[in-house]
């Protein structure tokens, strides 16, 4: 089979294809694994219930059960339900926002792929723009979501201890180079692998930055405000005119609703409705029907912070606790978990990499995800790059605990060695 450039880089070069591959072989083998690699949330029995009784309800109304299954929703989204959600961000958030302002898209993931792609790559002037990474570790989904290559530049962020084993990443602003070339600025808040925060100064430096050079800022808020709100410490939601936030009804519970939200200014909305149209021809009808009420009432403020939030968060503290006894006096470092649902270590000079670990875990029968793969635009020479794993706790506590037993027993093995 010949493949054109499109299809040979989307076929061959993607670390998350590999990954994901690699992950799925794990599981079909015969040894029982405890899975702390993927990014699945939890099925919260709470929530499930809830989506559950909405499900009957749909099922008990024509009306809604015809738009369910039969209806073409707009390339934009569901009229009503992009309605209600302005009213909720203007409620909640005091943004000033209308219908015109949302779009959605089938899963942020490929919200990303039109918005990265609108912004960076070839320009018909000739010119070529990337998109601005302030920090990496950042989303492993995003590095290979440019239909060309060299897509993405990042900073190495700067490296705060905190004490206790705990560590935070910090934008250092004089790794970021803003030019003719920067299409625009992405950021994840809470960011994915490792839960970090930025701070509010630091969100204002970027917006700063964006508008100082007329490029949008990007902040993925796949946990972020207001809903699924994994968000563990004090964090203010930024949007304004140049400010394109994107949500996701996926962490809340609803990863196959596959449903993305875009909030920007109407050019930028009226932008992604005409590429949602070709790519698409129209938005998924799943995830507006499903949460239409509670977008409406705002339940869903409420099952974010009463059921969503303190699941994770309880879960995180116990993970944290369970690998200071498991790690003991070893030279780890964990990120201080501010949100989203995963833990990021660092294995100060690690002996072996974090892909060595990584099969050596496997072998163990627990899989992680090392941390090399949630690098985009850093060189490989950093050893940084190579010390670090993401880890997920959102499985049963009991398993949990006795994957993070065998990963304090593998790490203690590996400095052993070295
Ligand atoms: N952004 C981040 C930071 C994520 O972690 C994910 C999924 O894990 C996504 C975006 C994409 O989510 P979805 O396409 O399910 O909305």
């Amino acid at each position: 089979m010949k493949l054109s450039a499109f299809g040979t880089k989307f076929t061959t070069e993607s670390g998350i294809l590999s990954l994901m591959d690699d992950l799925g072989n794990a599981l079909a083998g015969d040894q029982e694994m405890i899975m702390m690699g993927g990014g699945n949330p939890s099925h919260i029995p709470e929530v499930q219930q809830l989506m559950r009784e909405r499900t009957l309800c749909i099922l008990d109304n024509p009306k809604e059960f015809q738009h369910l299954i039969g209806v073409y929703d707009p390339p934009q989204g569901e009229v009503e339900f992009l309605d209600n959600l302005a009213r909720l961000l203007k409620r909640e958030l005091g943004w000033n926002v209308t219908a015109r302002n949302i779009a959605l898209s089938n899963g942020s993931q490929s919200g990303f792929f039109m918005l990265f792609n609108m912004f960076a790559g070839e320009y018909d002037d000739g010119s070529v723009k990337q998109i601005q990474l302030p920090l990496a570790p950042e989303y492993i989904g995003y590095a290979d979501a440019g239909l060309s290559r060299d897509f993405f530049k990042a900073g190495h962020p700067k490296i705060d201890l905190l004490g206790d084993h705990l560590f935070k990443y910090r934008v250092d602003f004089s790794e970021i180079e803003i030019d003719q070339n920067t299409g625009a600025i992405c950021v994840s808040r809470p960011t994915n692998p490792t839960g970090n925060v930025l701070t509010d100064d630091e969100m204002q430096q970027l917006d700063a930055l964006a508008k100082q050079h007329q490029i949008p800022l990007m902040i993925d808020g796949a946990y972020g405000t207001p809903f699924p709100n994994l968000i563990f410490t004090e964090a203010k939601p930024l949007w304004n005119d140049n400010v394109i936030a994107c949500m996701s009804l996926s962490k809340l519970g609803l990863p196959s609703a596959r449903t993305g939200i875009i909030v920007a200014n109407e050019e930028v909305i009226r932008a992604v409705s005409g590429v949602n149209a070709i790519m698409n021809l129209s938005t998924g009808s799943f995830g507006p029907v499903m949460t239409q009420e509670m977008v409406r009432t705002g339940e869903i403020i409420k099952i974010s912070n009463e059921l969503v939030k303190p699941y994770y968060q309880e879960r995180s503290q116990l993970a944290v606790k369970e690998f200071q006894r498991a790690l003991g006096d070893l030279p780890y470092y964990i990120h201080k978990p501010e949100g989203a649902m995963f833990l990021w270590l660092w294995f100060k000079d690690l002996p072996i990499s974090s892909l060595e670990l990584y099969q050596r875990l496997k072998e163990r029968g627990v899989l992680v995800v090392s941390g090399h793969y949630f690098f985009p635009g850093i060189p490989d020479e950093w050893q940084h790059k190579h010390e670090c794993i993401r880890v997920t706790y959102s499985q049963e506590a009991d398993k949990v605990k006795r994957g993070i037993e065998i990963i304090g027993e593998e790490v203690a093995k590996a400095y052993a060695q070295g």
